[in-house]
């Protein structure tokens, strides 16, 4: 066992209960052994092996107000453990890597955003991304920063990069399932000076790291598969760069867009079990899709971890876990609707990458460019053949 913990030498590293890091570093231990200790403090006599929430507005501060735990919205020590756990996930064994938990996904994402970007400077978006994208694309553009669009398919984001400041990439893209050559538009987007930021949502650090594939930044929303109970929202940021990863804590304190302590606590308890949850959703996620290949009524089918997959080259190259997501398509809505409404072990919900499968018709929030049949199939820890058996018998029930 080696200490001090992996992956948070930030302002996070040396504090915290039970000081230094008790996690496991990258090397000589594999992902389940990381995962159900990362982040733990050194065992202590008569204490638990996860301390509980601190729930705290401030803390003792007598004299010079100096770290590191002063007032809630800058530190507290349940994000801290969360933190650095998190951190050994996604960056294992790297040193000068620095996590900061946000209080969702699109705080997280906000977060680099906003803080590396200036009025001037140029992003390239993903034209498919997650649906609040349009949102920030607007705020850019009001702030003056140009904002361009590449679909991730293709790794067409390599013609609009020339002058841009910050390569934003999600991949795999939700809700359509393509991916892009992390490494190669690192590569060429660090040859014209800009930063790369991977919205790692939708693999886990399970099934891809970012940091390893060169990018500045993983960002994700630990609202999804991460904890995987759906019930929390949670972001974070992982980072390379200390000078980058101070700005974005500046704007997590200006913006004040905090976790809290009892969001940070349920979510580290889960991480706990993220490998039991991740093998077990993407293996019946990879059976399911198999299932659907032969379905007449099926089209579109997407599955990165399905060798046909216009997606599974690359994404053998860089993941090693494919998700948890299926996607595809009903001929007409009605047809996608009866079978959500026919599905027993289905919830018809949003969200994606909880123990309790659930799909929706994407097409009714009316953001993704999707067919009105278009199916998000998130696959959850039910016994396989229940599953896959309930998704055939709605499409049987449901036919035309
Ligand atoms: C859900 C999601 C987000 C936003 O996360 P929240 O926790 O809902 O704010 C960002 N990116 C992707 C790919 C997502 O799926």
């Amino acid at each position: 066992m080696s200490e001090p913990a992996a992956g948070n030498t930030g302002p996070g590293a040396e504090k915290g209960p039970g000081g230094a890091g008790y996690g496991l570093s990258g090397s000589g231990s594999g992902e389940g052994t990381r995962a159900v200790r990362a982040g733990l403090p050194k065992p202590v006599k008569h204490e638990p092996a996860l301390p509980g929430p601190v729930f705290a507005a401030h803390f003792h501060l007598p004299g010079d107000p100096t770290g590191p735990y002063t007032y809630g919205r800058d530190e507290n020590p349940t994000w801290t453990l969360l933190e650095r756990a998190i951190g050994e996930l996604e960056a294992p064994g790297r040193d000068g890597v620095e996590t900061l938990v946000f209080s969702s996904g699109m705080a997280a994402t906000s977060s680099v955003l906003f803080s590396q970007l200036r009025t001037g400077d140029a992003v390239v978006l993903p034209s498919d991304g997650y649906q609040a994208l349009p949102l920030v694309r607007a705020q850019l553009e009001a702030y003056g920063i140009e904002v361009r669009t590449a679909p991730t398919g293709g790794d067409a984001q390599l013609e609009v990069l020339d002058g841009a400041r910050l390569l934003w990439i999600e991949s795999p893209a939700n809700p359509g399932l393509d991916v892009c050559d992390i490494r190669r538009l690192v590569g060429a987007a660090h040859a014209r000076g800009a930063l790369v930021a991977v919205d790692n949502t939708l693999a886990t650090p399970l099934g891809q790291r970012p940091l390893e594939l060169g990018a500045d930044f993983s960002v994700a929303s630990g609202t999804k598969q991460l904890t995987g109970h759906g019930d929390l929202l949670l972001g974070y940021v992982t980072g390379r760069s200390g000078e980058a990863m101070a700005a974005v804590r500046r704007w997590r304190k200006i913006a004040g867009a905090i976790a809290g302590p009892m969001e940070a606590w349920l979510a580290h308890r889960s991480l706990a079990t993220i490998q039991l949850r991740v093998d077990r959703q993407n293996a019946t996620a990879l059976t399911l899709a198999e299932a659907l290949r032969g379905r007449p009524e099926v089209t579109g089918l997407r599955y990165p971890g399905l060798p046909e997959d216009p997606a599974h080259t690359i994404a053998a190259q860089q993941m090693r876990r494919y998700g948890c997501v299926v996607s595809f398509t009903l001929p007409t809505r009605a047809r996608a609707d009866r079978f959500l409404d026919a599905l027993r072990f289905v919830d018809d919900a949003t969200s994606f990458g909880g123990i309790r499968s659930t799909a929706e018709r994407r097409g009714r929030w009316g953001g993704d460019a999707v067919p009105e049949g278009f199916i998000r199939l998130s696959v959850g820890a039910e016994d396989p053949q229940d599953l896959v058996a309930d998704v055939l018998r709605a499409l049987d029930e449901t036919a035309d």
